[in-house]
């Protein structure tokens, strides 16, 4: 099963893959790690719809790091 296509361009991904907060790791290995839930990432959205990459630290459910 092949990863999503923005991993290594990804600002959040890029941040957080490392961290150690659990949601963070929870969602990377939900959306990141597999191409087809991938395209439920917002952010993922975000970039295709726009061009632009948002905030490192919207996750790819559209909520942010700080508001959990
Ligand atoms: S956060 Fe979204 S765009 Fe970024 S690597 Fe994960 S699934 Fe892809």
């Amino acid at each position: 099963m092949a990863v999503c296509e923005r991993l290594e361009n990804c600002g959040f991904f890029k941040k957080y893959k490392d961290s150690y907060k659990g949601i963070c790791t929870a969602l990377i290995a939900e959306y990141c790690n597999y191409t087809e839930t991938s395209k439920l990432c917002e952010r993922k959205k975000i970039f295709n719809e726009t061009g632009v990459s948002p905030d490192d630290d919207m996750m790819p459910n559209g909520k942010m790091v700080d508001e959990v």
